[in-house]
């Protein structure tokens, strides 16, 4: 006969005081407890560090039978096992890291009806031995945790999500929990369609993470730029060096970084997938038990990562979407103490995210949706508004000047920038039209400022019009202006050399129908501002 494991506590204050230690529930976890171990549905958004795991661990100590837990990332999912047994939670999982005889321990154990809680890969549960074999026990809920990977939409798809959807037919009796993060209105819609999730109550929270300080620079010299950040944020109150993380995209990148910032006395490690899963294990170790360690990584560094103490995150690339940046950010001060998300983002990322959007493969709506991801992305680096409205009206919640992010503590001036855009413009158009080439931004400022490089010389640019014209600008005032016509939509990129084309909003700028407003951009990047929280 089957099993069940037995419910282990009577109500959701009781487990919470005696596995987790905790006095009091937060934001809306006790409703979403209550509706989950009453039977029903729930989908929850809920930032970083919210609480979102007692939203379904409580349940499955409440209800008969296991709870099975969906979980994306093996590294996640052992951590999360460890630690529920430290306090006494009879939990395991299985995935694909598993010998035989450790996995046949689980099922049997699960069977035996001896687990509180299982967690499973989302490839496991999506096929049909699994499914078969959990019936032959007792489910007392799914959560599906990380439920954004089910949306196309978003950043982060896996088609082994849509699988899932198969868990309503099969268990129409048994609760589902999804969670996640990060959730545009998009996503959610999507979550909630694709999983099946029609009859479910929704808990929303605030996405708002008051206490981190939002800044975005220009990319200048951006080594130099971060080691001076660091070097302004990166001690506490006692002076001591605190903990940060730096992300770039580029394994090779997080190694050069790290490097020189170790060089000049910081703390660095480098992380990423590359790197032998021992020495990935010490550097995160590291990072989680001694203090003042600066770890520069691709995002593979610190999903499930719960560190609350870490003062700041760094970008020294431009994130892919705005659900990334904040995903990313959301790491820094989980502790609710002051801490700061800095990002650097120049030309060259533009055109490097756009190369890689035209190259990436899949279809044309695929390559669509990247691209609206991009353009989110630089209307936020771009605004002369509140950082923190922008990043939550991305997520739809409306909010007022946040008073600790860059634009609110320093408003950028803004100046009019349409005579150089009608320059720069009026360049790109007349060597296409006269002449067929195309050009990316380096040459085309030469031409503006009148430099006479071989290649200008080659191709007889110092013959054109507009040859010369854009003196009065500095190289990196142009770079700037370039930068910012891309985010507005007024120029397009293409290609690995990022050659510049106008788009057809350009046409109203060339003929003085419309002005172009730009940022007035600082000429040394990365000062400390203000007051922090
Ligand atoms: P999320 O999955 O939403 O990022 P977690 O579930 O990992 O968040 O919780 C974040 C941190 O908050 C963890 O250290 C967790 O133990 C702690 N936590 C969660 N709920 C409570 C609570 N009610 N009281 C105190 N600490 C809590
Ligand atoms: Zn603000």
């Amino acid at each position: 006969p089957r099993r069940a494991a037995a419910a282990r506590f009577d109500s959701a204050a009781e487990a919470l005081h005696t596995v987790f230690g905790y006095d009091s529930f937060r934001g809306e976890q006790a409703q979403i407890i209550a509706q989950v171990a009453g039977g029903g549905d729930a989908v929850v958004l809920m930032p970083t560090g919210g609480g979102k795991s007692l939203c379904y661990q409580i349940p499955s100590l409440l209800r008969e039978g296991t709870g099975v837990v969906v979980s994306p990332l093996i590294a996640l999912m052992h951590d999360q096992v460890d630690a529920l047994v430290r306090n006494g939670v009879r939990a395991a999982y299985l995935n694909s890291s598993q010998q035989s005889p450790e996995r046949a321990e689980v099922e049997r154990a699960y069977l035996a009806g001896e687990l509180d809680l299982l967690y499973v890969a989302p490839e496991r549960l999506g096929g049909e031995q699994t499914k078969r074999f959990l019936e032959q026990g007792t489910v007392a809920l799914f959560a599906i945790d990380e439920a954004h990977c089910v949306a196309q939409w978003g950043h982060d798809f896996r088609p082994d999500y849509l699988a899932l959807s198969e868990l309503a037919e099969r268990w129409p009796d048994v609760p589902r929990i999804a969670l996640t993060a990060t959730a545009t209105e998009a996503t959610h819609r999507e979550i909630t369609e694709r999983l099946s999730l029609g009859g479910a109550e929704h808990f929303v929270s605030s996405f708002d993470r008051p206490n981190i300080q939002y800044r975005i620079d220009p990319k200048l010299e951006v080594r130099k730029q971060l080691l001076e950040f660091i070097r302004s944020e990166g001690r506490d109150a006692a002076g001591d060096p605190v903990s940060g993380i730096v992300y770039a995209l580029s394994r090779a990148s997080t190694e050069k970084i790290a490097a020189f910032l170790a060089e000049h006395g910081i703390n660095a490690l480098p992380y990423h997938a590359g790197l032998d899963a021992g020495v990935r294990r010490r550097t995160q170790e590291r990072f989680l038990r001694e203090e003042g360690v600066v770890v520069v990584a691709t995002i593979a560094f610190g999903m499930g990562i719960d560190k609350p103490d870490v003062r700041f995150v760094a970008h020294v690339d431009l994130p892919k979407s705005v659900e990334g940046y904040y995903q990313e950010t959301g790491r820094a001060g989980r502790d609710g103490a002051p801490a700061t998300a800095w990002l650097a983002y120049g030309l060259q990322d533009v055109v490097q995210q756009r190369r890689m959007i035209d190259e990436s493969p899949g279809d044309l709506a695929h390559r669509r949706r990247l691209g609206q991801h991009l353009e989110a992305m630089l209307a936020l680096c771009e605004t002369v508004q509140c950082r923190r409205q922008n990043l939550l009206g991305y997520f739809g919640q409306p909010s007022t000047p946040c008073g600790n992010c860059d634009t609110c503590l320093e408003p950028p001036a803004s100046w009019d920038g349409t005579v150089p855009a009608q320059k720069l413009m009026s360049t790109i158009v007349r060597l296409q039209r006269e002449r067929r080439q195309k050009f990316g931004a380096g040459h085309l400022i030469d031409i503006l400022r009148g430099k006479e490089t071989p290649r200008v010389r080659q191709y007889g640019h110092d013959a054109l019009a507009t040859w010369s014209i854009g003196g009065d600008l500095s190289d990196q005032q142009w770079r700037g202006v370039v930068r910012q016509l891309l985010a507005q939509g007024l120029l397009a990129t293409h290609g690995e050399y990022g050659t510049l084309t106008v788009t057809d909003a350009a046409a109203e700028v060339l003929s003085g129908q419309r002005t172009v407003r730009l940022r007035t951009e600082p000429e040394r990047a990365a000062r400390s501002r203000g007051p922090r929280a």
